[in-house]
């Protein structure tokens, strides 16, 4: 083995800048902290590609002194901290002395900065941790550093850089984070010279959230405020029917850092727990103010976590206080139809192409959310004990370290939404001994198995349909429209396709539990399962018509504008091209806010929101190389899965022999990189075989 051997100082920064300086949004954020730790009242950051050419900072902060400019670019200095007992009451947001002699190692940096007092300024370049000669220059007050061609000395970091784009969307959630954490500081951000955000000091924090979410969802916010001395909780959280498919749209911040903390958002998760559907998370913007003493913020290189020393006692305050908060807030009254309607996707239409009935069964109507809010309402007011709404809970009695509210006041899960329906479909009838070879080819389910609506259906014993038939009101699918919507999609020649499987006669398919289609073919008895199945169909068809651009679209005469957190924004307009093959056009309007300002015609029952919000959320979380995945096909596939009919449609004899007719366009399965099969064969001599015939 090589010999030991102290590193240079070059070799440590640049390992600490791996740590810390990951892209530009990065930068950002090093830079603006350390302008927030400078007192300023105004902050500027500019960027150009991305931040990956150019990021500037500029403040109106103290400014640093000629003589100690090559120590702010030296590691491990800093004016934040003197002693280790210093480390236990960090009041700034940094302290380890790093991000300047990071980000100069590896970068073209140059700082220029003048205390107030002083008539001139003084600046220093520091190319690939080289530093130039301090010189004095004219400035005005406060620091402007630059920061040029990051990693242009470590090409390994810099090929990890995406499209510009997406850069920017990082930095904008960067930026976003830490002005939504000082809204008192005038804030700005440009991209190319193009400002992105203009945030005028504001005392009003909904003001800020305002000016980067949109007025809708800010005008919505409910206040929640308590204090558990000494730690005081205050801040707002959206109404529950403003929910996310994702957590992304938590903001947490304690002692004006932005922070993520798994457990606090467990918290947040328990006190909507009933009021949203499984799988969407509610949206807060909570400060958390905590002496520097309770808490160490030096357990990860960019502080983006922190550990409590009683994070048991702020799980058990964040969630009494919203809890608290609902029960003495008319959500009900709140949640009118025409609101509801907006986030909930609508109920069951005849529209087949475009069924898009409710992510995992839950009452569709409007009045369904209204009595879901009314019923969750009871069950907590039940589960405090019958008190009546208390403005204050007493956290004092919780013992230290156990989040034991959430323990005492759990909620029961809603029954209509419990898993007990659907492990009856899970587990294959007992010791079927019958060898089940699927027809199209046992694909193996990758992922997630895509949510049945109408689990409520079917009774626990999993018997021949009770349950759905006491359902009328349930999907009854349009039958002229399905049959059309297949039917004009038919190939000249597909009228013959059907006799492939069903030798020209009227099909004899049944549909049993309002989700499997049992017919007869020569082999033996196929199960279909009609959602699959549909989905199959549909994606071969739109894939091909995506393919040939020749999808129907529906420009929209007005353009729906969507807002979406910034770093999602980036994704969507990353992909417009992609998007625009699917017959969606979008267009940047600043901020987080896109236009949409066509739509594919297949699609026109679920809204561009919705949409939109789903394709984001799996464009966020495509973390393989671009070249790696077919984006194209992952979307098709998303699509169709919501075009298609679900478990739980009833469909007429016509509807069924359109889709059966449309069978053959499933057999290609080769394009499909993941699916369930869509249908199950019970051969005739399997058959024979179990009846002892042979
Ligand atoms: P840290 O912030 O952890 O102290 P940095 O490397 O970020 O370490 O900065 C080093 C030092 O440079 C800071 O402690 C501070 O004294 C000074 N400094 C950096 N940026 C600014 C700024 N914008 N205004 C005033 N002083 C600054
Ligand atoms: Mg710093």
């Amino acid at each position: 083995m090589a010999s030991i051997r102290q590193l240079s100082a070059s070799v440590i920064n640049k390992i600490a800048a791996g740590e810390v300086i990951e892209r530009p949004a990065s930068v950002v954020k090093e830079l603006v902290e350390n302008s927030l730790d400078s007192g300023a009242t105004r902050i500027e950051v500019a960027l150009e590609q991305g931040g990956v050419d150019l990021v500037r900072v500029v403040d109106n902060g103290g400014g640093i002194a000629p003589d100690e400019l090559l120590l702010a670019v030296a590691s491990h200095a800093t004016s934040k901290l003197v002693s280790a007992d210093d480390l236990f009451r960090v009041q700034t947001l940094g302290f380890r002395g790093e991000a300047l002699a990071s980000i100069a190692e590896i970068s073209r940096f140059l700082i220029r900065s003048r205390q107030g007092a002083e008539t001139a300024g003084a600046e220093l370049e520091v190319v690939g941790g080289v530093a130039g000669e301090v010189a004095p220059c004219g400035c005005a007050p406060g620091t402007t550093i630059e920061v040029r061609n990051l990693f242009f000395n470590t090409p390994v970091r810099r090929k990890f850089l995406r499209s510009t784009q997406t850069e920017v969307g990082h930095v904008t959630e960067a930026f976003t984070r830490l002005a939504l954490a000082h809204p008192q500081v005038h804030f700005t951000l440009r991209h190319n010279q193009r400002v992105i955000h203009d945030l005028p000091p504001s005392a009003d924090w909904r003001d800020r959230i305002r000016l980067f979410f949109g007025a809708e969802m800010a005008d919505g916010l409910i206040w929640i405020e308590s204090e558990d001395p000494p730690i005081r909780l205050a801040g707002f959280v959206a109404h529950p029917s403003q929910n996310r498919p994702h957590a992304r749209m938590q903001y947490l911040f304690l002692n004006g850092r932005h922070i993520r903390d798994r457990s606090l958002q467990h918290a947040l998760g328990e006190a909507y727990r009933g009021l949203i559907l499984t799988g969407r998370y509610p949206i807060s913007f909570l400060c958390f103010d905590i002496p520097s003493d309770m808490v160490d913020v030096n357990v990860h290189p960019t502080k983006m976590e922190v550990r409590f020393q009683d994070g048991g006692r702020l799980y058990s305050q964040l969630l009494g206080t919203i809890r608290t908060k609902f029960l003495a807030t008319d959500l009900t009254h709140v949640l009118d139809p025409d609101r509801a309607a907006q986030h909930v996707p609508a109920p069951h239409s005849s529209n087949l192409a475009g069924v898009a009935p409710l992510p995992s069964g839950v009452p569709a109507s409007p009045t369904g959310v209204a009595d879901l809010a009314e019923w969750a309402k009871q069950e907590l007011q039940a589960k405090l004990g019958g008190a009546k709404p208390q403005p204050h809970v007493d956290f004092g009695q919780t013992p230290l370290g156990t989040p034991s509210f959430a323990a005492r006041s759990a909620v029961p899960a809603f029954v209509p939404f419990a898993d007990g329906a659907r492990a009856t479909w899970q587990t294959p009838p007992a010791a079927a001994p019958l060898s089940l070879q699927p027809l199209v080819r046992a694909w193996q389910a990758v992922g997630q198995e895509e949510t049945s609506p109408d689990e409520t259906a079917l009774d626990d014993s999993g018997s021949v349909p009770t349950g759905a038939g006491a359902d009328p009101g349930q999907g009854t699918v349009g039958a002229p429209s399905l049959a059309a919507a297949l039917e004009h999609l038919l190939p000249a020649d597909a009228a013959g396709a059907r006799g492939d499987y069903f030798a020209g006669r009227a099909s004899p398919a049944v549909q049993i539990h309002n989700r499997y289609l049992i017919t007869e073919s020569a082999e033996g008895v196929l199960v279909i399962d009609q959602h699959a199945l549909h989905e199959r169909i549909l994606y071969e068809q739109f894939r091909a018509k995506a393919l040939a651009g020749s999808l129907e679209t529906q420009n929209l005469l007005v353009p729906e504008p969507l807002d979406f957190a910034p770093a999602e924004a980036a994704a969507v307009l990353a992909n417009r091209e992609v998007l625009a093959q699917l017959g969606i056009k979008v267009e940047p309007f600043g901020g987080g806010t896109v236009l949409v300002t066509s739509y594919p015609a297949m699609l026109r029952s679920v809204s561009p929101g919705q949409l939109l919000h789903e394709l984001v959320e799996l464009l966020m979380n495509d973390t393989r190389a671009p070249e790696r995945r077919d984006l194209l096909d992952e979307l098709l596939h998303m699509m169709s899965c919501k075009a298609a009919v679900k478990a739980g449609d009833r469909l007429t004899p016509e509807e069924i022999d359109a889709l059966l007719a449309q069978r053959h366009l499933a057999q290609d399965t080769h394009h499909c990189p993941h699916g369930r099969p869509t249908a199950l064969i019970f051969t005739r001599e399997d058959l024979d075989r179990q009846f002892k015939r042979t």
